[in-house]
């Protein structure tokens, strides 16, 4: 079997043209929306994220707005900002950037957000109206990309065994509540799994969000099965995924690249957070 490659390139695309069209009649209407990140200290990666947001932000034509602070901010200074940013009417989603500078208690940072502008979807209160399944604000926007990769494949949810490896606040445990709340039976693996690939290739749906380049290989996998890698690791050879592309894709049904598959994806549900943000008045 060779796996239908499930580009998350082509759906980004149709998807950004819609939502610019959104934004182009909000603007019209006299609205601006807006997505501020918080960037605390001088991280290579962080400031790297940040710009690609603001990309990710001008190729919809929503404005970006980026809350700069020294590496050795205060607690106090942090949370000053954070709250100048909850308070502004014209910014409709926030982002705070990781990693932080180690003075800063990230945790109450977050506790800090407002939930309704929480367009990653960190703060408590949406990761529990999310696991409660009441409409949470806002599904972190990697899971929720995933999941609208698989609707738009037209995958059957119902009664599927789904195995998902990782269990990160921001990837493998809302991917899980997701499939779940889709009637999937799922089991969440982690680092201290044991035998991890026998319980993979009991996976109709295996979702893998670890971080270690290429971990999955075919062996792995049950005929046919649903693969989607969320992994993204910057490596000597590029960036890899957490399956082993070749063999993965010789025994699945359906694989979701790296790269091309669930990143692209994830930049658009970003953006589709922010306007649902303006759009349903939750500012
Ligand atoms: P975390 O580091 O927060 O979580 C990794 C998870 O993998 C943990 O639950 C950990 O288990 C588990 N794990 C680690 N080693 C193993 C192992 N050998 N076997 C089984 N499980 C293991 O990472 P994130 O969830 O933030 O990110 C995961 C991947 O997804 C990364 O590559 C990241 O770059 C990528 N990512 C991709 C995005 C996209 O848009 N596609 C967006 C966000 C992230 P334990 O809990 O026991 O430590």
């Amino acid at each position: 079997m060779t796996a239908q490659l499930l580009s998350g390139r082509a759906l980004a695309k149709t998807m950004k043209e819609a939502l610019a069209v959104q934004v182009a009649a909000l603007r019209a209407g006299g609205v601006a929306p807006t997505l501020a990140v918080l960037r605390l200290g001088d991280d290579k990666a962080a400031a790297g994220y940040a710009r690609a947001i603001e990309k990710n932000c001008a190729s919809v034509g929503v404005d970006f707005r980026a809350e700069v602070m020294d590496v050795d901010v205060t607690q106090a200074a942090a949370a000053a900002a954070l709250q100048k940013l909850n308070d502004d009417a014209n910014v409709h989603g926030i982002m705070i950037l990781e990693p932080a500078p180690s003075q800063i208690n990230m945790d109450s940072l977050v506790m800090q957000l407002k939930p309704e502008k929480d367009i990653d979807g960190v703060h408590p209160v949406n990761a529990g109206r999310l696991a409660a399944q009441r409409a949470p604000y806002f599904v972190p926007a990697t899971p929720a990309g995933g999941i609208r990769l698989l609707e738009e494949a037209g995958v059957e949810f119902k009664g599927k065994n789904a195995v998902v490896v990782g269990r990160s606040d921001i990837v493998g445990k809302p991917m899980a509540m997701l499939l779940l709340h889709r009637h999937c039976t799922v089991t969440i693996a982690h680092s201290r799994t044991v035998d991890l690939p026998s319980l993979c290739r009991r996976a109709d749906i295996l979702c893998v969000a670890v971080g270690r380049p290429e971990m999955v290989t075919g062996e792995w996998i049950k005929p046919g099965a649903i693969v989607v890698d969320f992994g993204t690791t910057y490596t000597a050879d590029g960036l890899k995924g957490d399956c082993e592309q070749e063999s993965v894709a010789a025994v699945a049904g359906m694989l979701t690249p790296v790269p091309g598959g669930t990143g692209p994806v994830t930049n658009v549900m970003l953006m589709s957070n922010l306007l649902e943000a303006v759009t349903k008045g939750k500012n």
